[in-house]
């Protein structure tokens, strides 16, 4: 087990590279004053906050599972320097581990906005878009696609149509409506709350149990079920699904594991908010890299 991997029972949860970005620190915590955020998650000068896109690999004893796909490799010179990105290295993070691109066999996609979706298809070597992991299933509930293929006003800022044209056309796309046992190990259940569509996957095996609730949860410093984003956009369904899941995950002394967050890659919680484990455990402060 090393810093960007931990072990649920026969399963292994790698975080891979899927690009850095900066965003504004008032809109991770929507209504939290920034007094008092600041002392959870410190912000830049310039008040952004250094976030990771990290996709989960899960690896079963009998699949090759990706939670989400980070930035990719599509985005234009005036994207990078709006959201100041970084690389993004998931290709070569899975090589490091011996796994090809042929070798996923599934992709769950938590949501489909483009922080989480933007790996699917990618720029290949002859320049053009090509679905990046071309065995694999795509999992995707239903209604987020209904709400990609007709998206709100505010939400065409967030599902862009270059993510999906080439998935529609060559990839394997299967929908879930609600909830979905995808092998012994791994299930999807739908959620809402931060889009329509949206779904948290759980791992469990020999006792032990993780949850990735996507952006239901984006980081440490969310376990506030009250500390929702600007970008959710129904935010009373976040606060009544954090409640909900907090309580049943809580029960079963999972991990939560996180897709934003450079800190803490998963924690357990106790009782009103309290982190009873953290992964990797605590660093000193001076290490945080927002406030480099
Ligand atoms: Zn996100």
């Amino acid at each position: 087990m090393t810093e960007k991997s931990l072990r649920i029972g026969a399963c292994e949860i790698h975080w891979l590279s899927g690009g850095d970005f900066r965003l504004d620190g008032g809109t991770m915590f929507g209504p939290v004053p920034k007094t008092i955020w600041q002392n959870k998650f410190p912000a830049a000068a310039d008040n952004t906050l250094s976030l990771c896109n990290d996709p989960l690999l899960i690896r079963t004893p009998s699949m090759n599972i990706l939670v989400d796909s980070g930035l990719g490799n599509k985005l234009t010179p005036k994207q990078q320097s709006v959201f100041r990105t970084t690389d993004w290295l998931l290709l070569s993070q899975l090589a490091l581990l011996g796994i090809s691109r042929q070798d996923i066999d599934l992709v769950i996609l938590t949501h489909c906005d483009f922080d989480h979706a933007g790996g699917v298809v990618m720029v290949g070597e002859d320049g053009r878009e090509e679905v990046t992991f071309p065995a694999a299933i795509h999992l995707i509930q239903e209604t987020e696609w209904q709400d990609v293929a007709s998206p709100c006003r505010r939400a065409q800022e967030s599902y862009w149509p270059i993510n999906f044209n080439e998935l529609k056309k060559n990839g394997h796309i299967q929908f879930v409506h609600g909830d979905r046992e995808l092998c012994p190990e791994v299930r999807v259940r739908h959620t809402g709350g931060h889009t329509r569509g949206h779904q948290l996957v759980e791992i469990s095996s020999q006792g032990e149990t993780a949850v990735h609730l996507g952006d239901l949860f984006p980081t440490h410093a969310h376990a506030n079920p009250l500390w929702v984003m600007a970008y959710d956009n129904f935010p009373l369904e976040v606060i009544a699904c954090k409640e909900r899941y907090f309580a049943e995950y809580r029960k079963l002394d999972a991990w939560f594991t996180f897709y934003h967050d450079p800190l803490v890659r998963a924690c357990k919680l106790g009782d009103k908010g309290a982190f009873t484990d953290q992964w990797p455990q605590k660093k000193e402060k001076s290490d945080h890299p927002a406030t480099a």
